[in-house]
């Protein structure tokens, strides 16, 4: 079972939800940090590190002598990140995000791919628990590709649960990080802005009752995400 675990903004305690289910499930579960602008399950997790590797992205090379400025690679970026000037291709390396449309669509041929660093992926354990994660190079457009293989690594770990700690906010890099799981959780900021002792006053029954509508085959789920918060707020009270 694939479970992703997400929140509308950073700062909810996604990460922590995420990390305190896969402690709480062992050698079981496998998790997959896919926040990869900012991965920290490896904070709390402590993971021992067993492999890292360079991911790259592809990024257009464009053949001047080729191009007979055209423009339809100008036409179908979405992302701007190609502009003719005088009828010459400029190619903005930092707005790309590595689509490819480009070199589909240019008549000429005159677009081709080279591989640019991107970042890297860690695999490791925490316990018996299977460890991944993406960590992108500063300045990078878009974690989407990077995310992708990070969610690839899945099925080599043999976990029964794949817990995923998504990126934050609604845009492209969480509907990568959710696409093709099972079930999402999305965690909210009930303890937002209080301070620690008054966050053990989130019970199960104030979640159902901001959540109003829910399914009774569903009533079980609030008593499961109060248990695994005060987990995790146990694990860091108990931190040395
Ligand atoms: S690969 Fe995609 S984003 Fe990059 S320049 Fe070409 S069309 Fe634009």
């Amino acid at each position: 079972m694939q479970l992703a675990v997400a929140s509308g903004k950073g700062g909810t305690g996604k990460t922590s939800l995420a990390c305190a289910l896969a402690q709480a499930l062992g050698p079981r579960a496998a998790l997959l940090d896919c926040d990869v602008e900012e991965p920290n399950c490896a904070i709390f997790l402590e993971p021992v590190i067993e492999s890292e590797t360079d991911f790259s992205v592809p990024v257009p090379v464009i053949d001047a002598a080729k191009c007979k400025g055209r423009g339809r690679c100008q036409q179908v970026c979405e992302y701007n990140a190609i502009k003719l000037f005088n009828g010459k291709p400029f190619l903005f390396e930092h707005l790309c995000h590595s689509c490819g449309g480009c070199v589909l669509a240019c008549p000429e041929k005159a677009i081709t791919e080279a591989p640019h660093p991107a970042g890297k992926i860690r695999r490791g354990r925490a316990g018996g628990l299977f460890f991944a994660d993406g960590i992108m190079n500063i300045g990078e457009p878009s974690p989407v590709r990077l995310i992708k293989a990070v969610k690839v690594l899945a099925p080599a770990s043999g976990a029964k649960f794949l817990l995923l700690d998504g990126s934050p906010g609604v845009g492209c890099p969480v509907l990568a990080s959710l696409g093709g799981v099972d079930a999402v959780v999305i965690v909210a900021f009930y303890a937002d802005q209080r301070p620690l002792s008054e966050a053990f006053f989130v019970s199960p029954g104030l979640i159902l009752k901001t959540l109003g509508q829910v399914p009774e085959d569903h009533k079980h789920c609030p008593i499961l995400a109060a248990v695994a918060f005060y987990r995790a707020l146990g694990n860091h009270l108990c931190k040395p």
